[in-house]
C-alpha cells in the first residue's frame, strides 16, 4: 500500500516592497502612508481579495509621486496634475483592473483639480489618495491652493492672502461616492479606510492629512484638533457629511464621512460599447 504523504501547500511569497531608494526626508509621514498602502495590500492579497497582478498604481508629480517606485505592482507614474486621467484611461481600457493612484494637493487640488471633479461626478471606478500636506514640497515650500490663510513660503513671503479650498466639501457637492479622510501618521487607522475604499464600487476619495516635516510641519498644530467620527454611524446622509466637512467648531474630523452606491463609469460605457 502506497504510503500517504502529507502535502503541505506554500503560501506564495508577496513582495510588495522593491530595490529602489528611498528619497523622501527622514520621518517624511509618506513613510507611514507607504507602510499602511502595502499592510493593506498584503492583507487583501492574503484574503483572495486582490491580485497583486491586477493592481495598477499611479501617481502623479510631487513628494508622493516617488511612492510609485516603492511598490511592487505595475505602476505609472504621470504628468503634472494628470494622474486622475492616466487611470481612467486605464480602467476603461481594462475595466478587470484595481485602479488606484496617488496625488498631492499640489498635484490634484491646483494644477489638475477639473480631473478630480470630474472623475468624481461621473463616479469613475477608481480609488485615489491624496497626500495633502497644504504647501508645494518638492519645489520646496510655494502656497498651494489649500494652504492657509497666512502662509509663509517662498511664493507669499507677507502670508497668503487667499481663502483655501475645501477639497472635500466639493468632492461630497459635484458627487464623490466614498469621501474619507486620515492621518499618515495614524497607520493602523489609515490602513483601514484605504480598505474600505477599496471594497467600493465607484470613485473613492482619500483625503491624507501628511504634514511636511521640512516644509510645513503641522504637527503641532493638528495634535489636539483631529478627531475621529463615530464609525457606527450611518454614511448615507449627505447633509450630514457636508455639515461635518465644514469644521466650523474649529476641529478636524476623520473618518468616512460619505457611501453611496451609483452605477460606475465604467459600467455605463461597457453597456454602451
Ligand atoms: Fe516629505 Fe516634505 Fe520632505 Fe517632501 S519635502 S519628502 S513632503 S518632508
Amino acid at each position: 500500500m502506497a504510503e500517504k504523504t502529507e502535502k503541505t501547500e506554500k503560501k506564495p511569497e508577496i513582495k510588495l516592497s522593491t530595490d529602489a531608494k528611498i528619497t523622501w526626508c527622514p520621518g517624511c509621514p509618506n513613510f507611514a502612508i507607504l507602510v499602511a498602502f502595502r499592510k493593506m495590500m498584503e492583507e487583501m492579497i492574503s484574503a483572495g481579495e486582490l491580485k497583486q497582478e491586477n493592481l495598477v498604481a499611479c501617481a502623479g508629480i510631487g513628494c508622493h509621486g516617488k511612492i510609485s517606485d516603492y511598490i511592487n505592482v505595475n505602476t505609472f507614474t504621470s504628468l503634472h496634475g494628470r494622474v486622475i486621467p492616466a487611470m481612467t484611461g486605464i480602467k476603461c481600457a481594462n475595466p478587470k483592473l484595481t485602479v488606484v493612484g496617488f496625488s498631492g494637493d499640489g498635484d490634484s487640488y491646483s494644477e489638475g483639480l477639473e480631473h478630480l471633479i470630474h472623475a468624481a461626478r461621473r463616479n469613475s471606478d477608481i480609488k485615489l489618495f491624496i497626500h495633502e500636506n497644504q504647501v508645494f514640497a518638492l519645489t520646496t515650500g510655494q502656497a498651494n491652493a489649500v494652504s492657509p490663510l497666512g502662509f509663509k513660503g517662498k511664493s507669499t513671503p507677507f502670508g497668503s492672502i487667499e481663502e483655501p479650498f475645501s477639497p472635500l466639501l466639493t468632492m461630497l457637492s459635484v458627487g464623490a461616492t466614498f469621501v474619507a479622510r486620515t492621518y499618515a501618521p495614524d497607520i493602523h487607522n489609515t490602513g483601514k479606510i484605504m480598505r474600505a475604499a477599496m471594497a467600493h464600487k465607484g470613485f473613492a476619495f482619500v483625503d491624507i492629512i501628511q504634514p511636511c516635516l521640512t516644509f510645513f510641519d503641522t504637527r503641532e498644530f493638528f495634535k489636539d484638533r483631529l478627531y475621529w467620527i463615530d464609525e457606527k454611524l450611518p454614511t448615507d446622509n449627505l447633509g450630514r457629511a457636508m455639515d461635518l466637512v465644514r469644521n466650523e467648531d474649529g476641529r478636524t474630523p476623520l473618518g468616512i464621512f460619505y457611501k453611496a452606491d451609483r452605477p460606475t463609469f465604467e459600467e455605463s460605457l461597457m453597456k454602451e460599447i
